[in-house]
C-alpha cells in the first residue's frame, strides 16, 4: 500500500510502505474510510518538533474491521469503527478514571494517513457504529477521532456548564469544535477569538455569540468589556503557545477554569502570577475514548454536525496538497478520502 510519510519539514509523501498486519493478539486491522491532518501533524511539518527519520504520519481515522487477533472479542470484522490516537485497554486504573489518554499500556496509533491502519488494544480503543453509516456521516464520525474529542474535552476541563460564559482562544478546527462542544454543554455566552472571517463564521454557526479579534493585551481587555470586568467562567486554550496560553489564564475569572488542549511548544508559566490568578488549569492529551461513546451517538442522531470544519477534501494521494493548505491556512481542515 501506499500511505503519507514526512520526510522533512514542508516534505510529506505518499509513498510505498508494508502493508500494516496483525502482531499482537489484540490488533484489529482496518480499511480506512476517511482520515485528515490534524493542527499537531502541522508542527513538526513546520520544523518546530524535529523528525530524525522518515515518518509515516496521521492519527484520525475510522474504518471497517478487516481483521482480528485471536484475543479480541468484542469488535469484530465488518464493523465500522472509530477510535482515538491513543490506542489503550480501557481496563487499567487510569483509563477506568477516565484517562485513557495515560493509559498504563497506551500506544499511539500514528500511521493512520494510509488506506490500511493496525490499531492496537481493539477491545479497549476501538468503538463500533450499530450499523456501517451513511457516508454523509463520516465526516463527522471522522472528528469523533481526535478533533471533536479533543474540543470536547478543553469544554470539559474547562468546566463549562449551563448558563456559564466561555471564551475560546484558538480558531483552528479544534478551537471551533470547542465552541461546537460548549454550546452542547449549554454555556449562555460562547466569545470566539478569530480574526478570520471564514473561522468567524463557522464559530457563529457552532454556537458562538460574540467574536473577538484583538489579541495579547487588546484581546484580554476587549474579554473583560464583554464581562462586566470579571472574565470568563470558563476558557479554552486551542493553541498551546506562550501568548495563547497567557491569554487563556489573564480572560478566566478567579475561579474560573482554562481547559488546555493545545501541544505546548515553549510555554512557561510564571508561579508567582498563577498563584495570584486563582485560575484552575486542567488539560492535556485528550482522553477522547472517555468521550467516543457520547460524541458517536450525538453525530448518528444528527444532533451535531463536527463534520463542517472540513473544508477541504481530496484523496488520500494528494496529501501533501492537505498539509500545504492547512499550513498556508488556506484550508481549516483537510479531509483525505483514500
Ligand atoms: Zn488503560
Amino acid at each position: 500500500m501506499r500511505g503519507a510519510v514526512l520526510y522533512s519539514p514542508g516534505d510529506v509523501r505518499f509513498e510505498e510502505r508494508a502493508t500494516p498486519t496483525i502482531i499482537a493478539p489484540t490488533d484489529a486491522i482496518i480499511r480506512i474510510s476517511a482520515t485528515c491532518v490534524c493542527g499537531s501533524d502541522l508542527w513538526p511539518y513546520r520544523g518546530i518538533q524535529p523528525i530524525n527519520q522518515p515518518t509515516p504520519m496521521g492519527h484520525e481515522y475510522c474504518g471497517i474491521v478487516e481483521e482480528i487477533g485471536s484475543a479480541v472479542t468484542t469488535i469484530k470484522p465488518g464493523q465500522f469503527v472509530i477510535g482515538s490516537f491513543f490506542a489503550s485497554d480501557n481496563t487499567c486504573p487510569h483509563c477506568r478514571g477516565g484517562y485513557q489518554s495515560s493509559c498504563q499500556h497506551r500506544e499511539l496509533v500514528g500511521t493512520a494517513q494510509a488506506p490500511i491502519l493496525r490499531v492496537p488494544l481493539a477491545d479497549g480503543t476501538l468503538v463500533a457504529t450499530q450499523e456501517v453509516p451513511n457516508d454523509d456521516l463520516i465526516p463527522s464520525l471522522l472528528t469523533a477521532s481526535d478533533v471533536l474529542g479533543t474540543g470536547w474535552f478543553a469544554a470539559a476541563a474547562a468546566n463549562v456548564k449551563p448558563g456559564t460564559t466561555v471564551v475560546v482562544v484558538g480558531d483552528g478546527a479544534v478551537g471551533l469544535l470547542g465552541v461546537l462542544s460548549a454550546a452542547q454543554m449549554g454555556a449562555e455566552r460562547i466569545i470566539a477569538m478569530s480574526r478570520h472571517a471564514s473561522r468567524q463564521k463557522l464559530a457563529r454557526e457552532f454556537g458562538a455569540t460574540n467574536i473577538v479579534n484583538e489579541r495579547v493585551e487588546e484581546g484580554v481587555e476587549r474579554i473583560k468589556d464583554l464581562t462586566s470586568g470579571i472574565g470568563a467562567d470558563s476558557v479554552l486554550e486551542c493553541v498551546g503557545t506562550q501568548e495563547s496560553m497567557t491569554q487563556a489564564i489573564r480572560c478566566t475569572r478567579p475561579g474560573g477554569s482554562v481547559g488546555y488542549v493545545g501541544v505546548p511548544h515553549g510555554v512557561e508559566l510564571d508561579g508567582e502570577k498563577l498563584f495570584y490568578s486563582h485560575v484552575h488549569l486542567h488539560g492535556g492529551p485528550a482522553p477522547v475514548r472517555r468521550f467516543l461513546p457520547t460524541l458517536i451517538d450525538l453525530v448518528w442522531k444528527r444532533k451535531i454536525n463536527p463534520g463542517k470544519v472540513f473544508d477541504l477534501t481530496l484523496p488520500l494521494d494528494q496529501v501533501a496538497e492537505a498539509y500545504r493548505a492547512m499550513d498556508e491556512r488556506r484550508a481549516i481542515k483537510a479531509l483525505l478520502l483514500p
